[in-house]
């Protein structure tokens, strides 16, 4: 890893910067200095800026644009075993079981595991929601990844964490490694928390100056428990907890009533829109034109790879536009460039960060796609609209090829820097074994 006051030339780039005009620099060029971005434009702007010394990384007129920001996460110890039951049933089968038997060990190896992937995707970010955070703590410091941290907080009889648990993973990991991981209050869901767990959680944030996570109106089934044990609907049962607010990320919503639309609104809590996950897990579309509409700020995530498989967000932002143009039966909306502010500036918003957008000033989460592709062919040269079109709708995380996160190269020419993959993904497979068979859950249920 580069040493974090080293500075940093990305240079032959199209500079996409994701700034409110939108601008883009065909010949441009991106300086780093330490944590942050110094300057920002055409190469021969940056270059006459740049004191000597700086690292160079040639782009090769690749695409150079902000990492991307995974909203709604949850570290993955067992993708594909579990491909073909409904929520509920996913959760009291095999995500509960798995979460409720793995160790401090399996944790780490298996978040190494999600966040190389989600590297090599191009993403910086991840808002990830899961057990140990001292081992999700370590992970993440030493990868590299930027990551907010929360547990799965639930009431006592549910053997998953508490908020003591929550507040000891605060206060052993937030802010560490440069402010590059932080600890936020998470909270499972309605049907395994109750009114009084809900208003601790809003207290303990409160406390702790730190913001909370939260599944929220994922599917009908939780709306409907939600009226059954407390006679309202889920997100108006947090509201009254005081559990929505600008530090709050509320994951799915895929079934909120105007009322509820509402009171994300007023109270400027942010949504985590995950279309792969709500369409493979068969929850339904979620209204996002109309929260994008009332100004909620949506930013996107992919959930977990138990869940859809891929932490590919250039699926997700794909997903995000298809999914509301088949139901709409509308081409017009959800645009390309909808979909990449989505991903990054939303996404950064949403966790209260300054990434993002390629300015001056800002932490230096960067990233390189390989534009050299027959995939991205043709395309006209200066021509932003079509550039769009092929990042947000064309592209796939294995056009990423450098990673840059707060200053520190983490990913060059595909190859990770900080960690030993090898390891990582032999220790990740014996990880799933070992858990596997304490967690007593069944083998792949399929039709063949
Ligand atoms: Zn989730």
């Amino acid at each position: 890893m580069s040493h974090p006051t080293q500075r940093t030339l990305i240079t032959n780039a199209v500079v996409v910067t994701m700034n409110d005009a939108h601008d883009v620099h065909f010949d441009g060029a991106v300086a780093i200095e330490g944590d942050r971005i110094a300057s920002v434009g055409s190469s021969a702007d940056v270059l006459a800026d740049v004191r000597d010394g700086a690292r160079i990384i040639d782009a090769k007129g690749g695409a150079v644009m902000p990492g991307l920001v995974d909203l709604h996460y949850h570290t993955a110890i067992g993708r594909g075993w579990s491909d073909h039951l409904p929520l509920w049933q996913i959760l009291q089968e095999f995500w509960y079981p798995v979460v409720r038997a793995i160790d401090p060990e399996a944790v780490y190896w298996s978040a190494l595991a999600s966040y190389a992937e989600s590297i090599r995707c191009g993403v910086t970010t991840v808002n990830d929601m899961y057990r140990h955070i001292d081992a999700l703590g370590q992970a993440a410091e030493e990868i590299g990844i930027r990551a907010v941290l929360s547990n799965i907080v639930a009431d006592a009889e549910h053997g998953l964490d508490s908020l003591e648990d929550n507040a000891s993973g605060h206060r052993s990991r937030d802010g560490s490694a440069n402010g590059r991981i932080e600890v936020k209050i998470g909270i499972e869901w309605l049907p395994l928390a109750s009114i009084g767990l809900l208003r601790d959680a809003s207290e303990l944030a409160h406390d702790l100056g730190t913001g909370i996570h939260i599944h929220l109106n994922e599917s009908v089934g939780e709306v409907e428990i939600s009226k059954e044990k407390f006679g309202r609907r889920p997100t108006e049962v947090a509201y009254e907890c005081g559990i929505l607010g600008s530090s709050t990320v509320a994951a799915h919503c895929v079934w909120l009533s105007d009322t509820e639309i509402g009171l994300m609104r007023d109270t400027g809590t942010h949504i985590s829109h995950n279309p792969t996950s709500n369409a493979k897990l068969g929850n339904g579309v979620a209204r996002l034109l109309d929260y994008l509409q009332a100004g909620i700020n949506v930013g996107l995530g992919h959930d977990s790879t138990e869940g859809v498989n891929t932490g590919d967000m250039f699926e997700v932002m794909k997903f995000a536009s298809l999914m509301q143009r088949a139901v709409r039966m509308d081409a017009n909306v959800l645009q390309a460039g909808d979909l990449l502010h989505m991903v990054t500036r939303n996404g950064s918003d949403a966790l209260g960060h300054e990434t993002g957008m390629l300015a001056e000033g800002k932490k230096a989460d960067v990233i390189v796609i390989e534009l050299d592709d027959v995939g991205f062919t043709p395309l006209v040269p200066g021509n932003r609209n079509q550039l769009y079109s092929h990042l947000a709708f064309a592209s796939h995380g294995r056009a990423v090829s450098t990673v840059v996160i707060d200053g520190a190269v983490v990913m060059r020419e595909r190859e990770l820097l900080t960690v030993d993959e090898e390891k990582i993904l032999r220790k990740a497979n014996e990880a799933f074994v070992r858990i596997l068979d304490r967690a007593h859950v069944g083998s792949v249920q399929t039709h063949i």
